[in-house]
């Protein structure tokens, strides 16, 4: 074997699981077929999950001064995210690039063999091992791995050599974007329809503006180039009424809005991560962040399988926890798209939504879906509210020390938290002490209240609570096995 993984994409996807992978000590190669990064970014910021998920790796620094927004939409109509404890629209202008190029480095520190240059052709699952054919300057090369993961993106060449069916429904529409010099535009915020279609604007960082135009009845085409910024002008004339033809273009992209995702996230002993496994409108800016949390949902279990003591039911977990988090994207994106794209016919459906939204309550469940805080895995160990959600980031003390969730998992491992047990669960526990750390904490008083009652919680590496007690305590061990492997 060349490696036990090869991940195939070095977007946010692959750099993310390439990192988990190394920080749980296994060897992975990435195969990207850029020979360096474009510097483009078509996401901007993250959401508010994604910022847990960083901050339980300890990459928040990285991005130096973060600065968070509440206010953001739902299909163009403004919902303050505020309303979830926890919740924001999204970390402001931090460039996908950046992003990315922060994972990199991580991955990079971690050990990860990155391979640039290397584009993959081919690859066949030999039911104990993949082989890919991988083109690069040196000349054709053969791998092989225990596994292969796709996160090469949307037209993923590993989801059709390895036939995933992906059904879903094609583009219907071309919509333009365009990162600007030398021009003055006006902010438009998303949502504001103009005759013809919808029309965005934002400034970026250094002099750059952001423009997107959807011009409505215009049909998807297929492009291998990206269009010529003249059309992108032409069609920001025609809606806006601006003549923008003399700006410097920086980045000009087209795309559409299909709305497809594998039926499986797994077949055999290759799998599917980001954008390679489900394909939509970028509304809500979502894409990047879900396929940042497939990764982080993926790579502890694929290196606990990969070291020989998660079982293949594990591996399986994949695609029953983060399918359903695909399909649920899809349709809120879909949503989303039909409020914003849609013309007049569209107002009394806005003007209900934005009644609608005026109930905490609504608000509250919007914002819980686009931030990602809202998901809750089935991890049946029964009902209390924090199973299969997120850890929630409460303040804890060690002794004298304040100490955090986010903090104690910084190694990628398990976490069991015993907080007033006293019922013997961490001597229990102790079994899995090679796996999952034993932490004895206190939560003070506004923690112990966003902790349910629980005196002991069993938190995965993805921040996931998939034990709680009192309650069921001596369903602990089941619980250690399904997600660690048998005892040591
Ligand atoms: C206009 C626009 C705006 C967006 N805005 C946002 C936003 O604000 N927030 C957000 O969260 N998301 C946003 N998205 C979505 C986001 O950009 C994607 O969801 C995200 O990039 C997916 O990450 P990924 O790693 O799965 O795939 P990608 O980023 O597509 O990375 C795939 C990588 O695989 C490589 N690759 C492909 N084929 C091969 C091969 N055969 N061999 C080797 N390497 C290969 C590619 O070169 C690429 O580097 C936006 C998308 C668009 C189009």
């Amino acid at each position: 074997m060349d490696a036990s993984v090869i991940v195939v994409g070095g977007g946010p996807a692959g750099l993310m699981l390439a990192g988990e992978l190394r920080l749980a000590g296994v060897d992975v190669i990435v195969l990207e077929r850029l020979a360096k990064p474009t510097g483009q970014s078509r996401g901007l910021g993250f959401s508010a999950r994604t910022m847990e998920v960083f901050d339980q790796r300890g990459l928040l620094p990285a991005f130096g001064d973060i600065e968070v927004s509440t206010l953001g939409h739902f299909g163009g109509i403004p919902v303050d995210f505020a309303m979830l404890d926890g919740a924001h629209y999204g970390v402001k202008g931090i460039a996908q690039s950046r992003t990315e190029a922060v994972l990199e480095q991580w991955a990079a520190e971690l050990g990860a063999d990155l391979r640039r240059g290397h584009e993959l052709l081919t690859l066949t699952d030999h039911s104990d091992h993949v082989e890919v054919r991988v083109r690069s300057e040196e000349g054709p090369r053969t791998l092989r791995a225990e596994y292969l993961v796709g996160c090469d993106g949307g037209r993923s060449t590993v989801r059709k050599a390895a036939g995933f069916d992906f059904p879903g429904a094609a583009p219907t529409r071309e919509m333009f974007l365009a990162d600007l010099r030398d021009v003055d535009i006006a902010p438009r915020p998303i949502g504001e329809t103009v005759p013809g279609g919808m029309v965005m604007s934002a400034p970026l960082e250094d002099g750059v503006h952001r423009i997107v135009v959807c011009e409505r009845g215009r049909p998807p085409q297929r492009r291998t180039e990206p269009p010529d910024f003249s059309e992108v002008a032409a069609a920001w004339k025609r809606l806006s009424g601006q003549d923008i033809s003399d700006a410097t273009p920086v980045w000009v992209s087209a795309f559409g809005d299909p709305a497809r995702q594998a039926t499986e996230y797994r077949r055999g002993r290759v799998l599917l991560a980001g954008d390679a496994a489900h394909v939509h409108l970028p509304a809500g800016g979502q894409g990047m962040n879900t396929s940042i949390q497939d990764a982080v949902n993926l790579g502890w279990k694929l290196a606990t399988v990969v070291k020989g003591t998660g079982s293949q039911a594990l591996l399986d977990t994949y695609h029953d926890e983060r399918h359903p988090v695909g399909r649920r994207l899809l349709t809120n994106v879909q949503a989303q798209g039909l409020l914003f794209l849609s013309g007049d016919e569209m107002q009394p459906l806005r003007d209900v939504m934005a009644e609608l939204i005026g109930y905490d309550v609504v608000a509250r469940h919007l914002a819980g879906m686009v931030s990602g805080l809202e998901i809750r895995y089935d991890v049946d160990e029964g009902d209390h509210p924090l199973l299969g959600r997120r850890m929630p980031p409460v303040e804890l003390l060690r002794g004298t020390h304040t100490t955090s969730p986010a903090q104690l998992l910084r190694a990628g491992r398990g976490v069991f938290l015993d907080l007033a047990d006293g019922n013997g669960t961490l001597t229990a526990a102790h079994r899995w002490s090679d796996r999952v750390d034993l932490i004895k904490a206190a939560a003070p008083l506004p923690s112990a209240g966003r902790l349910a009652g629980a005196a002991s919680l069993l938190v995965r590496p993805d921040g996931h609570v998939a034990w709680t007690s009192p309650g069921s305590a001596s369903t602990l061990p089941r619980a250690l096995e399904r997600w660690f492997g048998p005892p040591s």
